[in-house]
């Protein structure tokens, strides 16, 4: 039979639930609301640039908690601004648009919304998390205006339109209304990530995300018969040449830290067996962190594929084409010192929150447009989303996957509280 000392049994859960008040930042987060909130976004995505029904939905909710809505930021973006008594300014953004994938989640609130406006019906699901990202904005919103008191400042949250597409963020700057904006000193975003458990937060000092450039490229030879190449100059055998050769780029001209990425993701040439075509399309990607290793690997790409269609015996006039998209968008850069206050925040939230430092990604995010000057203290921070147990409602796929799914109940209210706790903890220290 044991003894109990039920003196030491309370004094240790008093002590317990002292430590727990004490760390707990305690504001009060209506749960219900949340999940209800995030379900309904999750039910009904909609595409990058037709975020329609999304942003009206956001606009009313900062309307009705007094914020002051700065409209016309491009596409579908705006802005709710809160002025708070005298102190810094803080932007805050959340991306809104879902991809063309059909959900396979099975979950009851999953989407079975679909876009024709391309004539083709596209199927939509939230599959890189922004309805999460939506939620946890809303809630912070709503945790900011209820602890007014606690707090002196201006916030201003920004609404994005066109993540995925690198369109948005460009959109937004390039506004007039942009300009209208107060001037922020610090610009925080999150991105939601299930390589990390739910109350694990991820930084990543300075450049965090890559670069992205997308460019098509045209390989020109002389067509013919396939029987016959001698009388040929081969496109096809050209672009073979050429993919092997700019892989070179990374391996052979960068040093090894200095990490970059060139894919090609389409080849497109000819029609049958026995004919040699007069061209061949490429459409390739290229990451990088630093401008000088971008306009190296640019110019190099150039290099290789003049020099290789000279070789084959092409004149000047036939070298090949290249079109960079207007779709680049800069690399995410990090504030360290604003990344080491953030995550002193965060720990202090809850002794259950953690901090892992994570590698920089080759995945871009248009966050970058707003960060990459570097005159404003920016950072993006990953918020971890997987759950510790495999429930149906749990089933984390990777991001930009049909099964991807956020350990929702668990992870907005952990993350709507350290958010708020950062935002308040910058307002205050200044
Ligand atoms: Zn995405
Ligand atoms: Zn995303």
């Amino acid at each position: 039979m044991h003894v109990y000392n039920w003196g030491l049994i309370i004094l240790f859960i008093l002590g317990v639930s002292r430590t727990n008040a004490q760390t707990q930042k305690g504001y009060k987060i209506d749960t219900t609301q949340l999940y209800s909130t995030y379900c309904f976004l999750h039910q009904n995505p909609e595409l990058s640039g037709n975020e329609i029904e999304t942003s009206s939905l956001l606009k009313r909710e900062l309307l009705e908690l007094g914020f002051t809505i700065v409209d016309s930021l491009g596409l579908n973006s705006f802005a709710g601004v809160l002025k708070n008594g005298k102190g810094p300014t803080i932007l805050y953004r959340t991306d809104m648009d879902a991809l063309p994938i059909l959900e396979t989640t099975g979950v009851g609130f999953a989407s079975s919304k679909t876009d024709n406006s391309t004539g083709k019906q596209l199927p939509i699901m939230h599959a890189c998390g922004h309805d999460f990202h939506m939620t946890t904005w809303l809630g912070v919103a709503k945790t900011l205006v209820t602890n007014k008191k606690k707090w002196k400042g201006t916030i201003i949250l920004l609404a994005q339109s066109s993540e995925e597409t690198g369109q948005g963020a460009k959109g937004i700057v390039k506004a007039s209304n942009f300009g209208k904006l107060p001037t922020a000193d610090y610009q925080i975003a999150i991105h939601d990530t299930p390589d990390l458990m739910t109350g694990t937060f991820g930084f990543c000092d300075e450049y965090s995300m890559a670069a992205v450039d997308m460019m098509n490229i045209t390989i020109l030879g002389r067509g013919g018969h396939g029987a016959e190449p001698f009388k040929t100059i081969d496109p096809i055998l050209l672009s073979a040449n050429f993919i092997q050769e700019i892989q070179g780029i990374v391996s052979r001209n960068l040093a090894f830290n200095n990490p970059a990425v060139i894919t090609v993701g389409a080849i497109n040439g000819g029609t049958v067996g026995n004919i040699i075509p007069n061209s061949v399309e490429l459409k390739l990607t290229i990451r990088t962190f630093s401008p000088e290793n971008r306009a190296y690997i640019l110019k190099r790409i150039e290099e290789i594929g003049n020099n290789l269609a000279l070789a084959a015996g092409l004149s000047e006039n036939e070298l090949p084409d290249y079109k960079l998209l207007d779709m680049s968008i800069p690399p995410v850069y990090n504030n360290p010192a604003l990344g080491e206050l953030l995550q002193k925040s965060i720990s202090n939230t809850s002794k259950s929150n953690s901090i892992v430092k994570v590698l920089p990604k080759m995945i871009g995010e248009d966050f970058g447009i707003y960060s990459n000057s570097n005159t404003i203290p920016s950072y993006l921070i990953w918020a971890g989303v997987k759950s510790p147990i495999n429930t149906t409602e749990n089933t984390s796929g990777s991001l930009h996957s049909s099964t991807f799914l956020p350990d929702y109940k668990s992870a907005l209210p952990l993350t709507v509280e350290a958010i708020t706790n950062c935002l308040i903890d910058l307002f205050i220290k200044n």
